[in-house]
Formats: structure tokens, sequence, C-alpha cells
């Protein structure tokens, strides 16, 4: 008996310089999948005359931001004085905690870029503590009925991501050269979501390709998946996020209050954010102020 899905199409938002992001989180009604608050799939651009990616030193408040690269290398720079190059098959996980600001660049003029970046939301225990930065140059990885998984975050197929997260969630990679099919065992207490990231694939039944995200309620404990051509897909899921998330920006927390001090300790260079390792091309962003906007949960 297939499992009933909500089918949401993301916001397609073009970059300049040939860049297509596809927002997928949040989405209208459907702001979170567990603690997963955002969701963007970055590419693919082809290797061309593109001047490449380069985002300016910005905040982030309560929330980690999670980047699986597929395609392509950026340069990562943080107010902890990291500075490194994320490269094909490896995960970035920054906590901002109370604060962070960071860049990040692409490494060469007229690269490819492919890849998926997410938030995800901190639980009150963890969003008041300090920042945190994890590099991950080797996930696990299982191969199952043509199936090629590695597994981003959480745990899968009795392997586990050296990820730190603060809640239960999952983020898997399912990648496959040609006719695939199988049945993925799933946490029945978590929602789930599916987004393609090359090719068309169905999961229960329902089909699924690039700019849309397919997402399942709890009580689910197993997805079909299939193809019958070469596909990437991201699996996302969690227990659903009890707590009210308030998002502006690239800040997340609960109320009113504490995002305008956050927009505000930014703009004024308060120390709270640390400062940038040096080298961007890009110049540093200022925060968008609310101008009186009431924000909602
Ligand atoms: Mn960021």
């Amino acid at each position: 008996m297939p499992h009933p899905a909500e089918r949401l199409p993301a916001r397609i938002t073009p970059l300049g310089d040939g860049f297509t992001v596809r927002r997928a989180l949040p989405l209208g009604r459907r702001r979170t999948v567990g603690a997963w608050c955002f969701l963007d799939h970055v590419g693919p651009v082809p290797a061309g005359p593109s001047a490449g990616m380069h985002v300016g030193a910005h905040p982030h408040i309560g929330l980690q931001t999670f980047t699986w690269m597929i395609e392509g290398e950026l340069i990562h720079r943080d107010s902890l004085g990291n500075d490194l190059v994320i490269r094909p098959g490896q995960v970035n996980l920054m906590t901002a905690g109370q604060g962070i600001a960071h860049t990040e660049d692409a490494v060469r003029e007229g690269q490819a870029l492919h890849a998926a970046q997410l938030w995800i939301a901190l639980p009150e225990s963890r969003r008041h503590g300090p920042p945190a930065f994890e590099h991950h140059a080797v996930l696990p990885v299982a191969d199952r009925d043509g199936w090629h998984l590695t597994v981003l975050a959480g745990s899968a197929l009795g392997l586990r991501s050296p990820a730190q997260v603060h809640t239960p969630l999952v983020g898997l990679d399912l990648c496959c050269t040609g006719a695939a099919r199988t049945t993925l065992p799933v946490e029945a207490r978590f929602e789930h979501a599916v987004m393609a990231l090359s090719g068309t694939a169905t999961v229960e039944g329902e089909p699924v390709e690039p700019g849309e995200l397919l997402v399942f309620g709890t009580g689910v404990s197993g997805l079909d998946v299939a193809t019958d051509a070469p596909a990437r897909l991201l699996l996302i899921g969690g227990e659903p996020f009890a707590e009210p998330v308030l998002m502006w920006w690239n800040f997340v927390a609960r109320t009113q209050d504490e995002i305008e001090a956050a927009i505000r300790d930014w703009n004024q260079g308060d120390a709270r954010f640390g400062t940038v390792v040096p080298g961007s091309l890009a110049p540093r962003t200022p925060a968008p102020i609310l101008a009186g906007r009431r924000l909602r949960a």
C-alpha cells in the first residue's frame, strides 16, 4: 500500500551568472522536515565562463549549515579561523549556536558547481551554545540493489555519519548509474522528504524530479525507491521539530527580539559574530532590517 505524499514545487531563484537555486524549504505551510528548516539545491552549473559562486561575510544564529558538495570546490572561511576547501563527496557542518560568520568562494572561475545547502534548526538546549565547525572528508557509504548510498547525517543501514547533530534526524544521498530499485528502511517516528538532484525516480510510486520536494509523514518504516536510468536523490528526515522556528534572513530564533538583536549586532560589527578569515572576493553583507514587520513562527 503506497504511502500518501505531499508534493511541493521548489522556488526557482536565478542568482545570475547562469546559477540556479531551487529552494525547497521553507515552502508555504511546510516549514520543516524534522529539524531540517532550509534546503537549497544549487546547480548543476556546467564548467564555463561563469565567475563562480562568491558569498561574502554573513552571520548565522540558531542553526547548523550543512553543505553537501557533489561537483566543484568551494573555499569556506569562518570566524572560528577555519579556511579550507570542500570537495565533491564531502560535508561541511557549521554550528552557529549564539553566532558565527562565514564566506564561501569558488576555488576558480569557470568551474562546475553542484551542491545541496541545508540548514538544521538547533534545539533550545544547543542554540545558545558556542559556534563550532566540522569538515567531513569521508562519509559512510553502502551499495544496495543498484543504489549507492552515502550517509550524510544520522544513520541508515547500520551506518552512522560522523556529523554531529542535536536532534534525531537523517540525511542520505542515493545515486545510481542505471536501473535500481530498493526498499529503504527508515525510522517510522521520522517524517521524510525526497528531492531529485539529477535524473528522475519514483518513491512509493510517486515520481520525483529536480525542482520538487516529495514529503512523507511519520509512520512509514520503508520507502520503495526506484528508477530505470541514472539518478541522484537527496533524502532528509527527522522527528517532527516541536519548537517554534522563527526565520529571518540567515537567522533562526524563537522571538522577534532575538532576531532584532542579531540584526543589530551584525550591522554594528558586534564581537558576537567574530571576524571571518579574510580572502573572500565578495563584500560583507549587511542584515536586512525588519522595518516594522512582525515575524511569525
Ligand atoms: Mn551561510
